[in-house]
Parts: structure tokens; sequence; C-alpha cells
């Protein structure tokens, strides 16, 4: 067992650490105000090669694997959330073609986007099937040598700027077994965004609402040939990235402890500093040993990523993983907001903001009732054994 970073992975936190100070933090509060999409931001990982490591190298990638992404995502989440599903998205609507798609396939759209020349979005959830994806409703019928998609795909982030999307739709009967994907041109006749989501938080990636009206895709853009395995691509799709969102809570956590350590310093009650009352100090206690668990348990996840073990096998360690780091980036969030008091709640501060953006983390790629599911029956069914 070794718990050391390699080289290549200091490098990597550290220029994604670089880009957070000097490029992240200066607008973080802006981006959250305005909501406009960061493409500064991404230029900045597009420069600093950060956008390939999701892929492999033999796919174009620069195939560094899910433990560096997750130190990105870590170092950028610090300052603001966004930036780190901006990260992950370098993976989601990838993921897909990496564990779906041919050859040919992989070589037509994984290059640009391990480079930052195109980006795509991740359409799987539907107004009437988010956590129970496996009975969504778009429906691809073979037409020729196309397919036309029909249907509705809802909060997906990067929608608005993406130049392509993975959609999961409906090619053959009822649940998992009859779904395939496809990667379509987000600018296709037929591919409309209908609305886009005023949001509580991680306001600086847009979250769209996408209508499919007879969308004309080649044949040649579904994923893998027409063996439906699409539901099994999109699962091994969110499995191999629950590190990369807790990752997210990780670095969330440390931002908003960090910025309340060093407020609790300088104020002052009482004729005393607010870090000297010991109901403070032990806050701080509890928020060093809740990230500390988190993170453990996130690289720990990335490890078992980038080591191949992200089947049903091993689902519930990335799940408890996603669950926990999220669930700890809210509570910490929580309580890094109340050492500031009612300074806490302006937004002079980033505070209301980490507390605000921490809520999606818990509700994206897997609800934390949705991860309770997939651990509780590695218990059952003795995946997970403890006795
Ligand atoms: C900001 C944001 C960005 C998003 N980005 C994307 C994206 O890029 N692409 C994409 O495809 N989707 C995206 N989503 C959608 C997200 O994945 C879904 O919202 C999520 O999967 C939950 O689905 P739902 O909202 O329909 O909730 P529902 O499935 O309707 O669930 C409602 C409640 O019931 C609970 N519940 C549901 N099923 C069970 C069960 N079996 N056991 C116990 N409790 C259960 C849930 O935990 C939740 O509390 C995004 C969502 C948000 C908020």
């Amino acid at each position: 067992m070794d718990f050391e970073l390699s080289d290549e992975h200091r490098l990597i936190r550290d220029t994604a650490r670089r880009i957070a100070r000097e490029v992240i933090a200066p607008r973080a509060k802006e981006v959250d105000e305005t909501a406009e999409y960061p493409h500064d931001f991404f230029d900045a990982f597009r420069s600093a090669g950060l956008l390939g490591m999701a892929i492999p190298e033999a796919m174009g990638g620069t195939g560094n694997g899910i433990l560096p992404l997750c130190l990105a995502i870590e170092e950028v989440a610090k300052y603001e959330c966004g930036a780190g599903l901006m990260l992950v998205l370098s993976g989601l609507p990838n993921r897909p073609i990496v564990f779906g798609g041919t050859p040919e396939q992989q070589q037509r759209w994984l290059p640009a986007a391990a480079t930052g020349e195109t980006k795509g979005a991740f359409c799987l959830t539907e107004p009437d099937h988010g956590s129970d994806a496996a009975n969504l409703e778009t429906r691809a019928t073979r037409d020729g040598d196309e397919y036309l998609i029909n249907g509705n795909k809802v909060y997906i982030s990067g929608g608005t700027v993406a130049d392509y999307l993975t959609v999961f739709a409906r090619t053959g009967g009822a649940g998992a077994r009859g779904i395939s994907a496809f990667v379509v041109d987000a600018h296709a006749p037929g591919v409309h965004v209908d609305r886009t989501d005023d949001k509580m938080g991680v306001r600086s990636v847009p979250t769209a609402h996408f209508s499919f009206q007879d969308a004309r895709v080649p044949a040649e853009n579904l994923l893998g040939g027409e063996e439906e395995k699409g539901f099994n691509t999109a699962m091994l799709t969110l499995n191999s990235l629950r590190p990369t969102v807790g990752a997210r809570g990780v670095g969330l956590a440390e931002g908003a402890a960090a910025y309340a350590l060093e407020w609790a310093r300088e104020r002052k009650a009482f004729a005393s500093k607010v870090i000297d009352f010991e109901a403070i100090q032990f806050m701080f206690a509890d928020m060093a040993i809740q990230i500390e668990a988190a993170r453990n348990l996130v690289y720990k996840a990335a490890f078992l990523v980038d080591q191949g073990k992200y089947t049903r096998t091993h689902a519930h360690h990335l799940s408890i993983a996603k669950a926990y780091a999220t669930e700890m980036a809210n509570r910490v969030a929580f309580d890094a907001l109340q050492v500031l008091g009612a300074q806490g709640y302006m937004k002079d501060h980033p505070l209301e903001r980490h507390y605000r953006d921490a809520r999606q983390l818990m509700i994206v790629e897997g609800t934390s009732q949705v991860q309770r599911v997939v651990i509780s029956r590695a218990m059952i069914e003795r995946d997970l054994v403890y006795g």
C-alpha cells in the first residue's frame, strides 16, 4: 500500500492549483453572478493539457487516469465548483465512446475532445426518468442509413456550449436492454435547446433542456453497433466518474474550511479571536476529520477505477466515495458559513456560494439515495462483506 502521489500526479495537481489561483479564483464570484460559461477557464485547461486525462492514450487522450483528474478537480473546486464540473465533463460525454465505441468511432471523436477542440455533453436524464434511467423514453428509429431521434433530455450540463451530445435512446423493447447510445451533432436539424435552468448553484455551467424532433443521426454514430448495450455503457461511465464528483466535494470543502479558518483568526468577539473559542476549534477539527476521510475514499475509488475496477463488482466502493464526499461537502460548507456568523450569509464572502454549490453534488450523477441502493445491494448480495 503506497499513499504517495507520483511525480506525474504532483505535476498535474500543481498545474491545476496554478490555474485555480491565477485564472479561476479572481472570477469565481463573477461567474456565479452572471451565470455565463467561463470560456477562459476552459481555455486554461486546454492550454495546460488537462482535458484528455479520462481518455486512453491509444484513443487520442493523455491517458493519465481518473486519480490525477480528481487531483485537478479538487484544486479548482476549492475556488469554484463549476470549474470542477467542467473537468468532469472532459470524461462524462467521452467515456461512453471509450467503453462503447468501435476503434473507428473512438478515433473520430476522442482526439478532438482530448485537446479541447470540441466539447461534449452527456444526455441521459429525461423529464420522467432521472434515477430510473433504465425506463427512458427517447426513441431512435432506423430510417435507411440514419436514425431518427425523438424525445426530451433535461438538466444537461454544458448542453448549450456542446459541439456533440452523447444521447441514450431506446432502439429496442422496454427496460435497460432496449437502450443504445449515439453521438449526435449538437447543431443538427431537429436538435433544439428549449430552455436553460436558473439554478441555485454551480451557475457557471449551464444546464440545458433538449428536445429531439426527428433529429437525423447517421447510423455510423450508433456506438458499438446494434447490440443495445447503451445502458451498460452509461452505467460504466457513471461508475468510473463517481470519484470525480466526490473530488468536487473534497475541493469545495477544503476551500470553505480554509477561508473560514483565515477569517476566524482575525475576527474578534468577547475580546478574543473567534479561533480561540474551543467550540469553533472543534468545528474545524470536525471539518478536518471529514475532509481527510472523504479525500482518502475518493483517491482510493479513483485508484480502483484506474485499475479497471468499475463494473458492478466494485460499484459500491465508488458509490461510498461519491455519497460520503458529497454529503461531507454539504456539512463542511454549512459549518464554515456558521463560523463567519452574519458575514457568512452575505455575498461578500464565498461561503454562501460554496453552500449553494454543494447542494448540487448530492443530486447529480446518481443521488445520495441511489448510491445507498447500490451500497446496500452489495451488502445484501455479499459483494461487500464485513463479517
Ligand atoms: C445541476 C444539474 C446538472 C445535471 N447534469 C446532468 C447531465 O449533464 N446529464 C444528465 O443526463 N443528467 C444531468 N442531471 C440530472 C441528474 O442526474 C438527475 O437529476 C438525477 O439523476 C436525479 O433524477 P431526478 O432529478 O429525476 O430525481 P428522481 O429520480 O425523480 O428522484 C426524486 C427523489 O427520489 C429519490 N429516489 C429515486 N429513486 C429512488 C430509489 N430507487 N430509492 C430511493 N430513493 C429514490 C431520489 O434520490 C430523489 O430524492 C443534472 C441535474 C442537476 C441538478
